[in-house]
């Protein structure tokens, strides 16, 4: 949050356009499903995963503050569960760990039931999973000998999650152009030959 205020003076400072990398995070558990732009959300204050959402929360109103008092162009980006190639092999989110255990036969690590959604965003996509389902889309191309295995599900865990990219379409003209199936095999393919090289680095 700091780093959003000395960022945001800076912009002002030399009349820069400034866009903040916000996150669906700031949604947290919502109760209406299909997330607009105009909901205003429902995060726990007080949970482990609080401070993140809270401070892209709190960034966001600065942003918006500095829009308000100082006329600065700012733009806010709500990103939801990104990935695809070059996303980090072990940086515990889903599509990582899961592409990376199936290629490894290890066991597929579902926390809780694995009826949880999230819309996957190959750079943006309102198409809806269940943890479960994406577990097999990545399982079965793979022909992964992978168990799966149930954990606990970690706190304060949103159970559901998907954009409304109608404003999105409407104002700015944008859609996905990359679908869901495609996006994960162009990433099964970026891990593949990511241990590969570990693996001939390691012979
Ligand atoms: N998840 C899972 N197994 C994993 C990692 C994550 O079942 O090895 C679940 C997690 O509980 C959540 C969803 O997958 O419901 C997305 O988790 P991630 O950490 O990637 O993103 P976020 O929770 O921030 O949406």
């Amino acid at each position: 949050m700091h780093g959003s205020i000395n960022m945001l003076g800076l912009a002002k400072r030399v009349k820069a356009k400034i866009l903040q990398a916000s996150t669906s995070e700031v949604y947290g558990h919502p109760e209406v499903h299909s997330l607009e732009e105009s909901y205003w959300g429902r995060v726990n204050p007080i949970g482990p995963r609080s401070c993140y959402d809270e401070g892209k929360r709190c960034a966001e109103t600065l942003f918006l503050d500095y829009r308000r008092q100082h006329n600065l162009s700012i733009k806010v980006a709500r990103i939801f569960n990104t990935y695809g190639p070059r996303m980090q092999a072990h940086d515990g989110r889903v599509v990582s760990n899961f592409i990376v255990q199936a290629l490894t036969g290890r066991p597929i690590s579902i926390f809780g039931d694995g009826k949880q959604t999230r819309s996957f965003c190959y750079v943006g996509n309102p198409v809806e999973f269940t943890i479960m389902e994406l577990a097999e889309t990545i399982i079965e191309p793979i022909g992964s000998k992978s168990s799966i295995e149930f954990k606990p599900l970690p706190m304060d865990d949103p159970r559901q999650r998907q954009p409304g990219i109608g404003r999105a379409r409407d104002t700015l003209g944008w859609s996905p152009s990359v679908q869901p199936r495609e996006g994960l095999s162009k990433t099964i393919v970026y891990f593949d030959n990511l241990l590969r090289k570990q693996c001939d680095g390691a012979a």
